[in-house]
Formats: C-alpha cells, structure tokens, sequence
C-alpha cells in the first residue's frame, strides 16, 4: 500500500508581483502599484492542485530559511499537503519578480534560488518518500541531475510523469519511465527542435513518443489535450469556459492528471478528468489561488 497518491518532485518561488504603467529603462525608476506575494513554482502548484482535489499528496522540494520559504510552505500546508519533505535552506527561496503592464503582458526575472540546490543526495536522502507514492510528478524548475535521481528511485511499480518545463534535453533514462510525458505546444516544439514540421498537434505527440516514453500528452489550452500511447492518438476535447487567467493551468492539469492515473483510469479518463480541473482553473485569477476542488469540478 502506498502512503500517498502523489508524491510532487520539483520547485516553489514566491511570486512577487507589481503593477506598472510601462516597463523602465536601463538606469531607469518608475513607481508601481502595491507589490501582491503570490506562492508558486511548478512543483508548489501541482501538490496544491492535487491535494485540493482531495489527493493525499506531498511535495520534495527546496525554499530558504527565510520569509518567502515560511510563506510557502504555509500554503502547503494551508492545502493539505505533507511537507515533511521540503528541505530548508542552502540559499534564499526561489523568487519570481513579475511587472504586469496594463495590456496585461509580463516580464518576468526568476532566481532559482533554494530550488537550484535540491540535489540528488536530497532524493536519496528521501528514497522512503519517493518508494511511498503511487505516482510521482517532476518538471524541470530544479536539476535535471535531480530528475535523474528520481527514476532510479522510483518503486518498481511507481508511475512517473514528466512536464518538461522549461523545455531541454532529456536523457533516454528519463524518457523511458514518463508515463505519460506531458507538454504544451510550446515545450513540444522545443522538445521535437528540427523534427517539429507541420502544425498538427497528433503528429508531435506520436513524435515525441518515438523518442521513448511509455505515452505523451500534449496539451492544448482552450482546444484541450491529446493523448497519445500505443494505442493511437486521442482528441479529449476541454469544457467551454470563460477564461479570466490561465496562469498555472498547465500545473493543475498535469497534478489532475497524476490523480486520476494514481487511482487506476485509464490515460484517456485520467486526461479527460484533467481537462475539466484545467478548465475549473482558468475561471478564477492566480495560480494556486485559482485550483478547484473536486466539488467544484463536478459542478463545472
Ligand atoms: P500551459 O498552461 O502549460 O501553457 P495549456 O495552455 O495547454 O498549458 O493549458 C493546460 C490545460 O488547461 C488545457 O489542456 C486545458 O485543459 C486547460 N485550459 C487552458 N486554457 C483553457 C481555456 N481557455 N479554456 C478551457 N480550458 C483551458
């Protein structure tokens, strides 16, 4: 018997974000708006995403011994998420610093910070955790070397699922254990470099399943996703929604994802439980702010 649904493998940042009329210039100050502190990073979304849903879920990660740090795992915590695996310190909480203009575009500097130091030694100092979740879910805000570590790690039986976000390279090692590996347009794109040609969707994913994982899902905002594993490639349409922020539905998708996998469906049922909790998302503003609950999915 597993002691969690999910294990989440990956990064939490503070969001630090100020409102301005345009951006400055070098040597440059302009004054903003009131700066709002928002919790995020892949891996801190995903475990809040899942255990909303109801998962028993926990987060390996690492944030600094700082204010930021405390601020997430609150948010953690506050969602129901085991946090005795974040470790703490090494170097200050990751931070994203966000100015928002008033069409609504960013510009974003992240400093890795804490999560540039979660090691391998962390995940083998962790194996008890790893070997205890029935899937467990990585990106890549954190080593790939980390990620590496994870799949030797894994449970015989243990389901891994990958978002390769920020899209890079990824050792056939890692490929061979994503069941499913799951990308939006964007990491696609990157992903498949030189062999992406054509606009369909479907060809990317039987694509990228060549390269090796067990099964691939390409996600595709408000059109939804596609599945892809021996089987052929399936359309799994998304809910029509009034889209208010589509920050983090990527995250609370592929945590839905993991769920539903966790709980015996099949890829196809698993994806089309995920795109409602994606579309549940992108109703509401914020990332972890906006995740739903199952209720509120079923009412969707
Ligand atoms: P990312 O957030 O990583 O860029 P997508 O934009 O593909 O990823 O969105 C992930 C999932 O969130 C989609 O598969 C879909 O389920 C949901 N989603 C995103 N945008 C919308 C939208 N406008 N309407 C309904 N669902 C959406």
């Amino acid at each position: 018997m597993y002691d969690y649904d999910l294990l989440v493998v990956g990064s939490a940042n503070a969001d630090l974000v100020i409102g301005v009329e345009r951006r400055p210039a070098a040597g440059e100050t302009v004054l903003g708006g009131d700066l709002a502190v928002h919790p995020g990073g892949k891996g801190g979304n995903q475990a809040v995403a899942a255990a909303r849903l109801g998962a028993r879920t926990a987060l390996l990660a690492r944030v600094g011994d700082d204010a930021h740090g405390r601020l997430l795992l609150d948010a953690q915590r506050a969602a129901g998420v085991d946090t005795a695996g974040v470790r703490v310190g090494g170097a200050p909480t990751g931070v994203a610093l966000i100015t928002v203009d008033p069409s609504g575009d960013n510009s974003i500097v992240v400093s890795p910070g804490a999560n540039a130091r979660l090691t391998p030694a962390d995940v083998r100092s962790a194996a008890g955790l790893v070997r205890a979740a029935r899937v467990v879910s990585a990106q890549l805000e954190i080593p790939l070397e980390t990620v590496v570590e994870v799949v030797r790690t894994l449970s015989p039986d243990g389901r891994f699922v990958l978002n390769p976000s920020p899209p890079r390279p990824l050792p056939d090692e890692v490929l061979a254990l994503c069941d499913p590996l799951i990308v939006n347009e964007h990491e696609a794109r990157v992903l498949l470099g030189g062999a992406c040609e054509g606009d369909d969707p479907a060809d990317w994913a039987r694509l990228l399943l060549a390269r090796g994982p067990r099964s691939v899902v390409v996600t595709l905002g408000a059109a939804g996703a596609l599945v892809c594993d021996g089987s052929g490639v399936n359309r799994v349409p998304a809910p029509k929604v009034d889209a208010v922020d589509t920050t983090g539905a990527g995250d609370a998708f592929t945590a839905a994802l993991a769920v539903g996998l966790g709980s015996g469906a099949p890829l196809a049922d698993a994806a089309a439980h995920a795109v409602r909790v994606g579309a549940a998302a992108v109703t509401r503003r914020g990332a972890q702010e906006s995740y739903p609950t199952l209720a509120e999915v079923e009412s969707l």
